[in-house]
């Protein structure tokens, strides 16, 4: 790969990722946050959204829709009985993904000044933070850099002296995965079940209370102000076309240094992992396969990731996905179709049990593939299990049904020799006991 160049700490937006310094206002404005946010909001709303458009910024929460597209999707003209409202999604729940919590514990005030400018060129007045249950001090973090930010009539009435007036409110979840899907959230905003909603309406056109609304990601949120202080430009210069921007990796499983790190997108895997991650625990030879976007993708073969670049379209085309950049490395120590399995197991149990291919398809499936960990299977159950993961992709009421399948599909796609080599020991097994 040539053209891509790895982040330099004067192009780091994230510039307290590890809580070295403060994460009271103070401390963030001593960092640049808050600087003149009046002035940044003066360009004007439609403005914004131009610039979000032109630093190519994607959604950091895992689908990489275009930012600044999904907000020009609000109503310019909202009307007294359905305001436009703004709900940032810090229901970080992935397994691997923990990204969010280190914004929302040491460097919240990024994502409460991004609130109130995102909430200012979409025309939301009020703006919603849901926090996954789980982050308590993350929540009391968040809660304070709010406090803090009225106080300092930083929000509120003529926010940041601004003439705009818009409130921010912290909402923690009671730790449910699904309330981590939007329109699931929003049920659960209301008070409700968090039950996703069948769409359409999409949340633009019938989000909170009925209302249009933007759901966003914490890091899409909070990358925001920097963008309209540094602009679009500078932010589109790092990473591939269509893959611009800096992005926060997460680095988990068998590196000698697991690490959280805002790095440029597009960065090559193995160069990821040399220079942050300390390499591969026991060298480049002992790499197995990378799960690259948290649980829900499918996993990448070792001797394709290794000089794949990490972005939305290298890894799509490895047939796997960006998502939220929660990189799972595993090391040839790995029992790949227990790891799956388990993976399994977390999204059968996350599964709301709305609709039946996934209430009945996620706990089959979990329950093929531990049988299939034990080889007590037929080499046509590959087939049978690959058959349902194709009948639950795409026929269900939201994501969750593709993220149990994904992981699978992967698995039989990339390491059926294996599948079928337990299947075959355990016959060999039996029959010698028979024997
Ligand atoms: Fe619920 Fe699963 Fe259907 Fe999503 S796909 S609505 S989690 S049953």
């Amino acid at each position: 790969m040539t053209g891509i160049t790895s982040l330099t700490d004067k192009d780091r937006i994230f510039t307290n990722l590890y809580g070295f310094q403060g994460a009271d206002l103070k401390s963030s404005q001593a960092r640049g946050d808050w600087d003149n946010t009046a002035g940044l909001m003066k360009i004007g709303q439609d403005e914004i959204i131009e610039v979000v458009k032109a630093s190519g910024l994607r959604g950091r929460g895992g689908a990489g829709f275009p930012t600044g597209m999904k907000w020009s999707f609000m109503p310019k003209a909202p009307t007294a009985g359905r305001p436009n409202f703004l709900v940032i999604n810090a229901d970080e729940s992935e397994p691997g993904s923990c990204k969010d919590r280190e914004i929302l514990r040491h460097d919240p005030h990024k994502l409460v000044e991004g609130a109130l400018i995102a909430g200012f060129a979409m025309r939301a007045r009020a703006g919603y933070i849901y926090v996954r249950g789980e982050f308590i001090v993350e929540t009391e973090a968040l809660r304070k850099a709010v406090a803090e930010a009225y106080d300092a009539g930083l929000l509120g009435k003529n926010a940041a002296g601004s003439g705009y007036d818009f409130d921010l409110f912290v909402h923690r979840g009671a730790g449910a995965y699904i309330c981590g899907e939007e329109t699931a959230m929003l049920e659960s905003l209301e008070g409700k079940k968090g039950l996703p909603r069948l769409k359409p309406p999409f949340p633009a056109g019938a989000g909170l209370y009925g209302c249009p609304t933007t759901v966003n990601n914490v890091e899409s949120i909070a990358v925001v102000p920097t963008i309209l202080r540094r602009g679009a430009a500078w932010f589109a210069s790092f990473g591939r076309e269509k893959n611009e921007g800096t992005k926060l990796f997460q680095i988990s499983g068998h590196v000698n240094c697991p690490c959280v790190v805002e790095e440029a997108m597009s960065i090559p895997f193995r160069e990821l992992i040399d220079k942050h991650a300390g390499g591969i625990r026991g060298g480049w030879d002992n790499l197995l396969a990378v799960i690259p976007g948290g649980s829900s993708v499918p996993l990448v073969p070792a001797e394709q990731i290794m000089d794949a670049p990490m972005d939305f379209d290298g890894l799509k085309d490895l047939g796997s996905g960006l998502g939220t950049a929660a990189v799972i490395v595993m090391d040839k120590s790995t029992d790949i179709v227990r790891a799956i399995s388990r993976i399994s197991y977390f999204y059968k149990h996350e599964s709301c049990g709305q609709c039946t291919p996934c209430r009945e398809g996620t706990g089959w499936m979990w329950r093929t593939m531990e049988r299939l960990r034990e080889g007590d299977a037929q080499v046509s159950t590959i087939d049978k299990l690959y058959d349902v993961t194709k009948q639950i992709e795409g026929h269900t009421i939201c994501a969750l049904g593709d993220a149990a399948a994904w992981p699978i599909q992967g698995l039989i796609k990339h390491f059926r020799p294996e599948l079928e080599r337990r299947i075959a020991e355990r016959q060999g097994d039996v029959r010698e006991a028979a024997e």
